[in-house]
């Protein structure tokens, strides 16, 4: 049996579920940490874990560069590698190749690109993509795409997105079923709602554990993305989980589980540890602020993990003024238990049909450092 997904409860579009793999369950809505490079960065795998995240994401592009995808096989695989034994889903390539990689030539059968470490010359194609996620090991593979460039005109993001729909059904193909293991479309068509329609009918066509909306957070907007969502989300099937690609900001992620979505991966809690931004109840701010220097509260009191239990916001301030890496440690740490915690309250509150009063009080509580910061 394929990796598969259940309904437990759903308060308006928003369904909570569970996502069973060969490699462990996962509550759903489930936001996934970025373990680009075979790390979620500055964080140990345990760490990673005691957040509270199930699942992680690893990078096609960056592994098959570094370390190389038959090294990753020879080291174990990549949930032996990185001491992950729970799932992973792999991205396909596809969109870092055109976001970081220097020349690159995109042909019928593939994209023949440089890296963006060394300039060497690599090519990814959908049977190359399947063939490296296999190697890595990945719970849940990706189907080979291009993501679709914004903005884009309606003949060209109908021409990106037919090509991605043949490498969508070369990509099944390739794949090898296992117990456990899943491969997922992704849903194409940039802003035009009969292309998203024609891209998600293509894909049920051939048929997927699970799909992703591919192509949004690419400068369009929330508000535009939110309506690609409202037109695509009631496309997919409702057995299947979905999943919106690079997504996002908590109010990103709450107005889009409101809207069906079930899964995310960002790298925005963990990138913006490094660089002392906090993600928090209430709102966003910057550690390195003069003003925290003498604060001896916790960075955010409603949040229960070890960065807000054991210090105080004026440490964690001084340890990014002296570019400590402890504080990227703590400050990654803390980001990622608050988007685990934000979810774990989402599914609690479908759970309960309550959503719509908690997704006012998380609201409230992000706009508090805006209004009164
Ligand atoms: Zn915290």
């Amino acid at each position: 049996m394929t990796l598969s997904w259940t309904e437990q409860a759903s308060d308006g579009a928003a369904r909570a579920g569970t996502l069973r793999t060969a490699h462990g369950d996962v509550a759903t809505p489930v936001f996934m940490p970025v373990g680009t490079a075979g790390t979620v960065k500055a964080m140990l795998p345990d760490a990673v874990r005691a957040t509270g995240a199930r699942l992680i994401l690893g990078n096609t592009y960056h592994l098959m560069l570094r370390p190389g995808a038959d090294r990753v096989e020879r080291l174990g695989g990549l949930h032996k590698m990185m001491d992950w034994p729970g799932p992973i889903l792999t991205d396909s390539g596809g969109f870092q190749v055109m976001s970081l990689s220097g020349l690159r030539k995109l042909d019928a059968d593939g994209v023949t690109f440089q890296s963006h470490i060394d300039g060497s010359r690599h090519r990814l194609t959908p049977q190359s993509s399947i063939e490296i996620q296999h190697k890595l090991d990945a719970t849940i593979t990706m189907a080979f795409d291009e993501c679709t460039p914004f903005p884009a005109t309606e003949a060209e993001a109908r021409a990106s997105m037919e090509l991605s729909m043949r490498w969508a059904a070369r990509s099944r193909d390739a794949f090898v079923p296992r117990p456990g293991y899943g491969l997922f479309g992704i849903v194409q068509g940039s802003v035009f709602p009969a292309l998203r329609a024609s891209s998600a009918a293509a894909l049920i066509g051939i048929g997927f554990e699970g799909y992703a909306i591919g192509g949004l957070a690419v400068g369009e907007g929330q508000a535009m993305m939110f309506d690609v969502l409202d037109d695509t989300v009631p496309a997919l099937p409702a057995t299947a989980p979905r999943y919106l690609m690079g997504v996002g900001t908590p109010d990103d992620l709450l107005g889009a589980v409101q809207r069906g979505v079930d899964m995310f991966d960002c790298v925005i809690p963990t990138r913006a540890g490094r660089t002392a931004r906090a993600y928090t109840s209430r709102g966003v701010f910057n550690l390195r602020n003069a003003r925290f220097a003498d604060d001896t509260g916790p960075l955010d009191p409603a949040c229960a993990c070890p960065t807000c239990t054991r210090h105080a916001v004026g440490y964690l301030h001084h340890l990014f003024r002296c570019e400590e890496i402890l504080g990227p440690m703590l400050l990654t740490w803390h980001n990622i238990f608050y988007y685990q915690t934000i979810m774990k309250e989402l599914r609690s509150a479908i759970s309960t049909s309550t959503l719509s009063q908690r997704a006012a009080s998380l609201r409230a509580g992000w706009a508090e450092i805006a209004e009164h910061g």
